[in-house]
């Protein structure tokens, strides 16, 4: 049984065809990373997936666990169980963290039929994600993302997935920015979260983060294509080679 199923996907932003006829299967437990140049599309597919504004599938299907993710708004995606971890964290200013996280929590919930945290609860569920991403107890009173620096931003995004416990995490370009130690976090984090029911889209630029979360299987995407798959050598091969021999296959 797939996941997350994706068959010729094509989309468009802006009247640009981006994505041309992406195939993906994703099965639970499987850690999937999606490598490729810049501008490839990679972050158009987790845009699409995950329902954002003028990212427009016109061709092909998604489904989550059989489900078409195209007849699901965006908020009903995420509560179903598919979790975008952005390249560009979004700041909201005058919004606690805590606030932010437990609305997200809560909605989660409501919408599983299952029993909300109470404050309690949750704020003591928070303060142990803060430290199993090595966070700071005081981010939690901060407007969400204000003034984060790009590694706070990651670990802050890792933790409320952790809190969110989704099925089909993709993260996109989670480790750039990072330095060393903050890219071990990260990873630690989404390790710590790997299950046999959880599966992971690990969109990235570079081998390195690969170093920490090993793939199950590779992908290279190119002009917005699956152009080829394979383990986690595959990661290491692109690494060495760099992208332009892609173009010749
Ligand atoms: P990647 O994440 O692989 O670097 P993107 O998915 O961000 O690639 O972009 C793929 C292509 O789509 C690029 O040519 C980019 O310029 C274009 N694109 C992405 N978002 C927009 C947008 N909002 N408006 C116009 N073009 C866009
Ligand atoms: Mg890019
Ligand atoms: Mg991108």
């Amino acid at each position: 049984i797939s996941m997350l199923k994706i068959n010729n996907l094509h989309a468009k932003v802006e009247d640009k065809n981006i994505l041309k006829g992406l195939s993906l299967e994703v099965k639970p437990g499987e850690v999937h990373a999606i490598m490729g140049p810049n501008g490839s599309g990679k972050s158009t597919l987790g845009y699409v997936l995950s329902g954002r504004e003028g990212y427009e599938a016109t061709d092909g299907t998604a489904t989550l666990n059989d489900k078409d993710l195209f007849d699901m708004e965006a908020d009903e995606r995420a509560k179903s169980g598919l979790f975008l971890a952005f390249q560009y964290p979004v700041e909201i200013p005058g919004v606690s963290n805590m606030e932010f996280l437990k609305a997200s929590v809560d909605a989660v919930r409501e919408y599983q039929q299952k029993e909300p945290l109470d404050a309690v609860a949750f704020m003591k569920l928070a303060r142990e994600k803060c430290q199993e991403v090595n966070l700071d107890q005081a981010f939690l009173k901060r407007g969400v993302n204000e003034g984060f620096s790009g590694g706070e931003k990651k670990r802050n995004e890792i933790m409320q997935m952790m809190l969110l416990e989704p099925e089909v995490c993709i993260l996109d370009e989670t480790d750039s920015g990072l330095d060393i130690d903050a890219l071990q976090v990260v990873a630690d984090g989404v390790n710590a979260c790997r299950d046999p029911k959880r599966s992971f889209i690990i969109v990235t630029h570079y081998q390195r983060l690969l170093d920490y979360i090993v793939p199950d299987y590779v992908h290279v995407l190119s002009d917005g294509k699956i152009v080829k798959s394979g383990g986690k050598e595959l990661a290491l091969e692109l690494e060495e080679k760099g992208y332009g021999w892609i173009d010749q296959l």
